[in-house]
């Protein structure tokens, strides 16, 4: 086992990584900005070193101070969290270039799942289903209309480098498609430096369904099954779910079935998420994340297994504990992300938090770096809190949502409780009927 990790994130990331180091008896380093001195990664670390000044590329993106830092404190390993450097081909290779272990899948893997046209060549090759769309990228719009009628409007035009919710243009029609086309080739290759795009059926009532996988080096593959990440915002994940409203035991060992033997074929290793769009009893594969994601805790609750130990566990050479056989679901999770945003206007309200009290009791999990007193600084994501409830049935996670909500108390900056709030309330959310469209609708509302 490794006798130092390097935890190259912050935030509540930084920490829930720290947490897992130090039930696993390994020392963690932390980096933070010189906005993050007081940040709670950093008081709650054995260790800290300063990568650089507040924009990320200077610090959380800063490479060669990174590598430094593991090197200077003797780390053996690199966890990158989500975000930042978690998807960064080059960065893992030159983690394992300085001898040290990058704690997820190889660089190799990053870089196909990456280029989203090559994951999805990857992904149909090895049998799973696609969204129907063009058969790679679209590098003119004769081609693009071509594409756009043999497979019917509405039409979504992505970024290949996209992430993030970002790269994504919608034409309704066939009037609208050239305008969008070339806006989503400009704005991909403004925000990602590439303009390869590619073209998709836009589904109109699908929900998100996403399974999460983890992988050893000696071929075994299992998965944990599915979150519903169908409440999204701008195409931004805000409440997930485990496990999905809409899918059957039946439907989600099928799921589980195909993805776990397409990683198998692939060498995949490490965590991993498939990212499917799910409509009228169909899977369609959309992406894959090679990294932990913001919402597994959810699978955490339900599965009982700490996603992140497996992640340190595997990096360092064991083998998965346990067969397919053995992971068993009990009862439902729920997560909301909690941001500092204006719940309105969803404009971020960075400032100081002059009072904090987290909800508690049984099955109440919170994720959050906050305390009072510390200033939410205006660099970074607005995540500032992951509050997950977990109960036997949906219903129960429901009024035990509701109820911690209430009980949650930040103080000084505007949060997105609020909107929780108004969404554990409402009978659809309730009645688990919705799709990727509908929380867009209901903010509007
Ligand atoms: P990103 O990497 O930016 O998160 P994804 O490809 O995962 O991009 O898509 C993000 C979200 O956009 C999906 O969860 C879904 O809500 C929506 N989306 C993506 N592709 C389609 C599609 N073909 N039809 C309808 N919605 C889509």
């Amino acid at each position: 086992m490794f006798q130092k990790i390097l935890i190259a994130n912050r935030g509540e990331i930084a920490l829930r990584i720290q947490r897992a180091c130090r039930e696993l008896g390994i020392p963690s380093v932390a980096v933070h900005s010189t906005a993050d001195a007081e940040a709670m990664h950093v008081r709650l670390a054995d260790e800290s070193v300063c990568i650089g000044p507040p924009p990320a590329k200077d610090s959380y993106l800063n490479i060669p101070a990174i590598l430094s830092a593991a090197l200077v404190t003797g780390a053996e390993a690199i966890h990158p969290g989500y975000g930042f450097l978690a998807e960064n081909p080059r960065f893992a290779e030159m983690v394992e270039a300085h001898g040290l272990t990058f704690i997820g899948p190889s660089p190799a893997h990053i870089r196909m799942m990456g280029d989203k046209i090559a994951a999805k060549e990857a992904m149909a090759k090895l049998g799973v289903p696609l969204v129907p769309g063009s058969n790679g990228a679209v590098t003119d719009v004769a081609k693009a209309r071509d594409v756009a009628t043999q497979i019917g409007y509405p039409v979504v035009i992505k970024a290949s480098a996209g992430g993030g919710g970002r790269g994504m243009k919608v034409a309704q029609d066939a009037g609208s498609l050239d305008e969008a086309f070339s806006i989503a080739r400009a704005e991909a290759r403004g925000a990602f430096g590439n303009d390869a795009v590619y073209i998709e059926k836009y589904l109109d009532h699908p929900r998100h369904i996403e399974l999460q996988v983890m992988a050893d080096d000696q071929g075994n593959v299992v998965h944990f099954g599915e979150r519903d990440c169908s409440l999204q915002r701008r195409h931004q994940k805000l409440l997930e779910e485990a496990g999905s409203p809409a899918l059957s035991a039946g439907a989600r060992d099928r799921l589980g079935a195909t993805a776990t033997a397409a990683l198998a074929k692939l060498g995949y290793r490490n965590a991993g998420t498939l990212e499917f769009l799910y409509q009228d009893g169909q899977f369609a594969f959309i992406e894959m994340n090679t990294r932990l994601q913001v919402e597994h805790p959810v699978t955490e609750m339900v599965c009982g297994i700490d996603l992140v130990r497996e992640q340190i566990r595997i990096a360092a050479g064991a083998t998965l504990d346990y067969t397919q056989r053995q992971i068993s679901f009990s009862g439902h999770a729920i997560e909301c992300r909690i941001t500092a945003e204006d719940p309105a206007t969803f404009t971020p309200t960075p400032g100081r938090v002059t009072a904090f009290h987290a909800p508690g009791g049984l099955g109440v999990r919170v994720d959050s770096g906050l305390y009072a007193g510390y200033f939410v600084p205006p660099y970074y994501d607005s995540l500032v809190a992951k509050l997950i409830v977990h109960a036997p049935t949906r219903a129960d996670a429901i009024s035990r949502l509701r109820r911690a909500l209430e009980e949650f108390a930040i103080v000084g900056i505007q949060t997105t409780i609020p909107l929780h709030q108004r969404i554990v309330d409402d009978p659809e959310f309730q009645r688990g009927d919705y799709t990727i469209h509908w929380l867009e609708e209901f903010v509007a509302r």
